[in-house]
């Protein structure tokens, strides 16, 4: 079988890879072993505009933010599903210093960043003696739904390979990439975190951090929005059930959450 691409992988970057490529014309085979664990199925997908305890703003994130919802958009609707929610953040200070902070970056004129005019708003809900302000427009990625819907089209394509690929059997040269039956002239590495361990990138300094989630279910929390003190409450898209993150650690030999936690 002769393709264009081979793409490794099918988390976020694969599902956009092979979604431009084909959209382009060009054709491609994705292999993906649909890793429970990996970065993107367990993810709180938010696209969030200001970063850190500074609230600095992201970078590119005037161009980046319009052509994400854009986007997201677009290819939701290519497989029925709405896969992209508009979701302001509730950032709780947790300190005077971020209170501080918070309000010098709205003084800036960050358009993102809102000083709030109702400050007992969530007095029933939370405890923040530092009271909050808001990050607008801000978003959650639904990944629950993306993945497996663009997973369900690329087998509708006959172009996914629900398998391990084991890189030590590609044949590589300067032409053309073979894997078994398949000849691509091009392969693309979507596989995330695996590729620290691969000799054609060990010479990038890759410094892998695991994160860890809980999964919760918080019956009436409004789920208009994304709320953040310590750690961050995501709505997820079923009713009720909200995502907790992230703690991380620097410890990746056990995937495992349970395992490491002992
Ligand atoms: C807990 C947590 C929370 C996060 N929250 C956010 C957030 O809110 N906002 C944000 O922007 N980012 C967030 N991130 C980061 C974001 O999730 C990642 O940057 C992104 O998902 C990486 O996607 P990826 O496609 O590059 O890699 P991955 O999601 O790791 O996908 C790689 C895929 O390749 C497959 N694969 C690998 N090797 C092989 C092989 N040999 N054969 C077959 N298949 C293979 C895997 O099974 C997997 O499906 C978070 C990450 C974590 C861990």
């Amino acid at each position: 079988m002769d393709v264009d691409y081979l793409i490794l992988g099918q988390g976020l970057s694969g599902t956009w890879l092979s979604y431009y490529l084909l959209k382009a014309g060009q054709t491609c085979i994705v292999f993906d072993k649909e890793d429970p664990l990996a970065s993107s199925r367990v993810a709180g997908g938010i696209i969030n505009p200001v970063t850190g305890r500074r609230h600095a703003k992201v970078w590119m994130v005037d161009e980046v933010i319009g052509f994400a919802d854009q986007a997201y958009r677009e290819i939701g609707a290519s497989v029925n599903e709405t896969v992209i929610a508009a979701k302001n953040i509730v950032d709780f200070f947790p300190s005077p210093d971020t209170k501080i902070s918070f309000e010098k970056r709205v003084a800036e004129n960050n358009i993102y960043m809102k000083t709030y005019p109702e400050p007992e708003k969530f007095r029933d809900l939370f405890d923040y003696p530092f009271g909050w302000g808001e990050i607008t427009p801000a978003y959650t990625v639904i990944l629950e739904k993306l993945l497996p819907a663009w997973r369900n089209r690329l087998k509708e394509l006959q172009i996914l390979r629900e398998e391990n690929l084991e890189t030590s059997k590609l044949v590589i040269t300067e032409n053309y990439v073979e894997y078994g039956d398949i000849r691509a002239k091009k392969i693309i590495f979507c596989n995330g975190d695996h590729a620290a361990i691969q000799p054609w990138f060990k010479a990038l300094p890759f410094a892998p951090n695991k994160g860890q989630i809980l999964v919760l279910d918080i019956p009436g929390l409004p789920p208009d929005r994304i709320y953040k003190k310590n750690i961050t409450l995501v709505p997820l898209d079923e009713n009720g059930r909200w995502w907790a993150g992230s703690s991380y650690e620097w410890n990746l030999n056990i995937p495992d959450p349970q395992k490491n936690s002992g």
